[in-house]
């Protein structure tokens, strides 16, 4: 474990491993990355609950500046702080697009078998600007914003991925018959970025017969792009949809830096034990590798996860086995 910046290194990798079981589902995957011959260089950096209470700040400079010098980032969890820290490194290094893949794999509580899609959601505006939020006389007041060069950013974002990852179809999602000029705006950019795809077929949803349309028939569903809460809400129902937390990883990209973090949060009902399940984490590498251009190693990674979960003789209590998450993660070695 090197804290230095070497020049012999292809890549600097910045990990954060925060609270719970962040720490733990971080530390096997490290591990599992290490079988792997890479040319990585891990910088270690502190952020979190734990780290606010040694030394008073949940995201220090220090870490801000160790994420900003790496080509990506990995980030475990963090508890009561996760808003100070995910949130303001995701506004810090300007990362606009997060990306949640929701997808079924054997032996897992996934209500559909050939579910694969991915959510590209809008980072940086919507609903959720604290400064856009205000006490009035009447209550509360939250203003959502939608620009034109944050929105034209993410769904050429979105229809690029389709085109590099060979899917056939995008699918725009928003409230435009009630929000007419917010989402109106949405999806007439959607359709206007859309023309420079022609080979990629469009549609738009609301949000709404989305929700529905992810239970009745999931399978449909190749690349969703949608604003931020709408992105939010989705992605937590696509987690569902596959069988639960443990296993969704996710990506925020910006033109200066990524950071890969699983969906999870820090589960303090769980952290200490021994018995969270890396799977998350080490998908959030997986999509790291393939970020980074490491494809061949991304795909033994994932390979070797889609076998321990076929064979189903090593899963944590999550999944319904009764495996420790060292024994996971020696398992996933042992399959590499
Ligand atoms: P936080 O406040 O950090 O978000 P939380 O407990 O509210 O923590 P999660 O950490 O996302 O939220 O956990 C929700 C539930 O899912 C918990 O019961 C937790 O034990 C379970 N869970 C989450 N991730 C995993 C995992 N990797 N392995 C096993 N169980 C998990």
């Amino acid at each position: 474990m090197s804290t230095l910046k070497t020049k012999e290194n292809k890549y600097n990798i910045a990990v954060i491993p925060g609270d719970g079981i962040g720490s733990e589902v971080m530390e096997s995957t490290i591990t599992v990355l290490n079988n792997l011959n890479l040319d990585f260089n891990y910088i270690y950096g502190e952020a979190g609950d734990a780290c606010l209470e040694k030394t008073g700040y949940a995201l220090p400079e220090k870490t801000i500046e160790i994420v900003r010098n790496a080509d990506a980032c990995l980030f475990g969890a963090a508890g009561e702080t996760a808003a100070d820290v995910i949130v303001k490194l995701r506004q810090e290094m300007k990362m606009f697009a997060n990306l949640r893949p929701v997808k079924s794999y054997p032996n897992t509580n996934s209500l559909a078998e050939n579910i694969d899609f991915i959510i590209v959601r809008e980072n940086t505006e919507g609903l959720y600007i604290a400064d856009k939020e205000e006490f009035t006389d009447e209550g509360a007041v939250a203003k959502r914003v939608i620009t034109r060069e944050a929105e034209e950013r993410i769904i050429d974002y979105a229809f690029q991925y389709a085109k590099d990852n060979n899917k056939s179809k995008v699918t725009g999602v928003h409230k435009a018959n009630v929000l007419k000029k917010s989402d109106g705006l949405f999806k007439d950019i959607f359709y206007e970025v859309g023309e420079k795809y022609p080979d990629i077929e469009k549609e738009d949803f609301y949000v709404d017969a989305t929700a529905m349309y992810l239970i009745t028939q999931p399978e449909k569903f190749e690349v969703i792009v949608t604003t931020n809460l709408f992105g939010d809400i989705l992605s937590d129902e696509g987690a569902g949809l596959v069988g639960g937390l443990g296993l969704i990883p996710s990506a925020n990209i910006g033109n200066d830096g990524a950071l890969f973090e699983p969906v999870h949060g820090s589960a303090p009902d769980i952290a200490g034990k021994g018995i969270a399940n890396p799977i998350a984490m080490m998908l959030s590498a997986v999509m790291m590798l393939k970020y980074l251009d490491e494809n061949e190693s991304g795909e033994k990674l994932e390979n070797a996860i889609l076998k321990l979960l076929t064979e189903a003789k090593v899963l944590t209590g999550d999944l319904g086995g009764n495996a420790t998450t060292n024994e996971v993660t020696n398992e996933i070695i042992k399959l590499l």
